[in-house]
């Protein structure tokens, strides 16, 4: 059986899993361009990221991670089929190196490259960014399986975006089973793309990005002293002040995703992160699509996501495939 290792490694919190491929017994089914498989989690460990130690202290406990993670499976690094890590930025896709993003400690850094010197790994380590490994494990084990099933399309031919509603708003292109990397590694910083004109300043230097409106932070803005989560419990019960910032919301969203609608024309729209777990977002999303976009009668279908919380290091592991 072969053996693959996925890295989620997000701001707060690393995870590392290491995946058995095609025993048949698998939890989650993969479409690849050379069939059906399954892949199913044998070992899996966590640890915080601890952003504020620096690079080489993060390094050095990745690794015992990894150590503990294959010797709890019994499992040899050099007889890996591949690794794929999900870094918390974007990611140059030639170098691997992560170009930006708000974990500070990592921009510039080869982590692929200094993990492949550290084990001495032969094998090719896939890098992308965590929203583009969302949004293939979502292509090819999750929503787009069951677009699949809804609309007869196999995973092969769908294209798609995985958006990532939660701390920030991050997303990933999909074409045909692969992630679209951009040119520079620039691609797919949608949260970055002007909502509100003359908007919010954003830390990126621009004035009313989306993801300014559209993560979760934007609700404790809108309403001081309450969490999104709270918002929407206030919401279902007709609350004024908070139907009226869930409104806003949904309106914002909508425009948003007509905007990557009439850019990219995907057959499906999968949200995660821990807005898009509020069933309220979707109340009545595709039908208020269908008004505004540029082309009518092509509404996508918006999913909710489809995968738990290991998506990110599913997506990671699967890039190798
Ligand atoms: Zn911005």
């Amino acid at each position: 059986m072969e053996h693959l290792l996925g890295f989620d490694i997000g701001g707060t919190k690393t995870e590392v899993s290491l995946f058995a491929l095609g025993g048949g017994d698998g939890e989650f089914k993969v479409s690849t361009s050379s069939g059906r498989s399954d892949l199913k989690v044998i070992a899996s460990k966590r640890m915080p990221t601890a952003r504020d130690e620096g690079y080489e202290p993060y390094l050095k406990n990745l690794l015992d991670l990894i150590s503990s993670v294959t010797n709890e499976a019994s499992i040899k690094i050099e007889d890996l089929k591949g690794m794929g890590l999900g870094l918390p930025g974007s990611v140059h896709p030639e170098s691997g190196k992560m170009l930006n993003g708000n974990t500070h400690m990592m921009i510039g850094k080869d982590v692929a490259g200094d993990l492949r010197e550290a084990l001495n790994f032969k094998t090719p380590i896939a890098v992308n960014n965590d929203a583009s490994c969302f949004a293939l494990a979502e292509a090819l084990c999750g929503a787009g399986l069951k677009y699949e099933t809804d609309h007869g399309l196999p995973v092969s031919k769908q294209q798609s975006i995985g958006i990532i509603l939660g701390t920030g708003c991050g997303g990933g292109l999909i074409n045909a089973g692969r992630i679209l990397n951009g040119g520079k590694g620039g691609g797919g910083e949608i949260g970055h793309t002007t909502l509100i004109t003359d908007g919010h300043p954003c830390y990126c230097g621009r004035l009313g990005c989306a993801e300014l409106y559209l993560a979760g932070p934007a609700f404790e803005k809108n309403m001081p002293g309450k969490k999104a989560t709270e918002i929407f419990e206030l919401a279902t019960k007709e609350d004024p002040a908070a139907l009226a910032v869930v409104n806003d919301y949904r309106q914002k969203l909508c425009d948003f995703l007509i905007n990557l609608n009439n850019f990219y024309d995907p057959h499906f729209i999968v949200l995660g992160g821990g807005v898009s777990k509020q069933e309220l977002i979707y109340k009545d999303l595709e039908e208020n699509l269908g008004k505004k976009m540029f082309v009518s009668g092509k509404v996508p279908n918006v999913y909710q996501h489809q995968l738990s919380d290991s998506a990110g290091v599913l997506g990671a592991a699967i890039m190798v495939l």
